[in-house]
């Protein structure tokens, strides 16, 4: 699944790349081609900067050749969209992500009068707002913002392009994290029916794609589809890589998850601890997803009661997280809550106390970066106040509740408790229909 995540979110700078490539090749019949190319040339400059993280030269630079672009083709030309995008994509990666949406918005503003409504440019434009939306976790306004890309370059460019199977991926996974897999699964499919006809770099992805379709059934219950899935997974990486490669490691985690979940205990513990040997020794001892196998591997002794073996792999799965992810990241609240389940289960007041509170404290600083709303997307949230008390939401259901709504099912020790409605937006949840949180 992350991996899957790395290898749809990287293209963007490919996006901006190829975009660089075309406007050269355009630029030549210009009659202004002198200036396009000096605007070409500034903004590779800009790009070089920021790669040898000489951060605020790289903006001044990408500035610049916006305002070359400015005076050379004027002020609703799309190549001062395409030198805006370039300068928004360097902020982005500064993670200044107020001042990416910004010069974003003005660019897609400029290439939406300038250009006809399914021009490919206008997806990247909304290729790159989306991006940063979700990186943000604005993932309500990157739905429809993906889909818009999606049908752009599907009748621009055909089904089976690679910039194409880019964005269904996306689309896809986007829908994955918020747990909407009736909409994720049809795209999933279409990627793998593309994938196995084809060669070359898009069919190496097709063990994540079946990861994540299998991942998708399971989620769904689906039990019988997800383990030919993981089977034909399992056999490709093997081919491929051999048995210590981390892409086998995470079709055996999957496994593992699958026989868990039919209550097949002993299968699920050797998997998972074949995964985590193979992730030890392929990835180091301190990767994040070692930890996660430590994760996965306590909750299965938490689910038989071996509370002991299942406190000692939760604690070493924080102390790496501790050290190797950034505050707020999803994994490490999945890992408190587990902690906090586990303390309270055995009655442990204290400990889960403790614990509960760090959890709110990793929501919040998730929260920080995308405290400010942009112009663009504030006449679009609901004029009505929301309900700012705690809200609930049960782990396997992507809607949260008011405390009391009927809607609110599942077990006492599967309730998350949110802070507040920010919080449970952050962790991808949606507000149900019936209590109104
Ligand atoms: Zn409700």
């Amino acid at each position: 699944m992350q991996k899957f995540e790395n290898h749809v979110s990287h293209p963007a700078i490919h996006t901006i790349k190829m975009a660089l490539l075309l406007t050269l090749a355009t630029l030549c019949i210009l009659p202004a081609y002198a200036r396009g190319d000096l605007v070409t040339d500034v903004e590779t400059e800009a790009l070089m900067l920021n790669k040898q993280e000489r951060y605020s030269e790289a903006v001044n630079t990408a500035k610049e050749s916006v305002k070359i672009a400015e005076d050379t083709f004027g002020a609703d030309h799309p190549r001062l969209a395409k030198a805006m995008s370039v300068l928004g994509l360097i902020y982005f990666s500064q993670g200044k992500y107020s001042e990416a949406e910004s010069v974003y918005l003005q660019a897609l503003k400029i290439d939406e009068n300038a250009l006809v409504k399914d021009h490919p440019d206008l997806a990247t434009d909304l290729d790159n707002l989306a991006l940063l939306y979700q990186a943000q976790g604005r993932y309500a306004e990157c739905i429809p913002l993906y889909k818009r890309v999606l049908k752009i370059r599907e009748k621009a460019f055909g089904l089976d392009k690679p910039i194409v199977v880019t964005s269904r991926n996306r689309l896809g996974s986007l829908y994955f994290s918020q747990k909407m897999y009736d909409e994720a699964i049809p795209l999933f499919k279409q990627t793998l029916a593309i994938q196995e006809k084809t060669s070359g770099p898009d069919r190496d992805s097709i063990v994540e794609t079946l990861n994540i379709l299998a991942l998708a059934y399971h989620a769904q219950g689906k039990y019988d589809k997800v383990e030919p899935l993981l089977k034909r997974a399992l056999a490709m990486s093997e081919k491929k890589h051999g048995q210590f490669h981390p892409e086998y490691a995470t079709s055996l985690n999957n496994l593992a998850g699958l026989y868990k979940a039919q209550g097949k205990y002993s299968k699920s513990l050797q998997l998972y601890k074949r995964a985590l040997e193979i992730r030890e020794r392929s990835l180091g001892p301190n990767h994040p997803d070692v930890a996660k196998s430590l994760s996965n591997m306590g909750t299965l002794y938490f689910s038989k009661a071996r509370f002991g073996e299942a406190e000692r792999l939760y604690k070493r799965a924080l102390s790496i997280n501790e050290k190797a992810l950034k505050p707020g990241h999803p994994d490490m609240a999945t890992l408190l809550n587990n902690l906090v389940v586990l303390y309270n289960t055995q009655g442990k007041r204290a400990k889960a106390q403790h614990y509960h509170k760090r959890l709110m404290n990793t929501w919040d600083s998730a929260l920080k970066p995308e405290s400010n709303i942009s112009p663009a997307t504030q006449g679009t949230t609901q004029k009505k106040k929301p309900y700012t008390g705690r809200v609930y939401a049960s782990k396997f259901s992507r809607s949260f509740h008011r405390r009391n709504c009927v809607e609110l099912t599942g077990n006492e020790e599967e309730i998350i408790d949110f802070k507040s409605r920010e919080h449970a937006m952050q962790d991808g949840a949606i507000p149900c229909k019936t209590c109104k949180p």
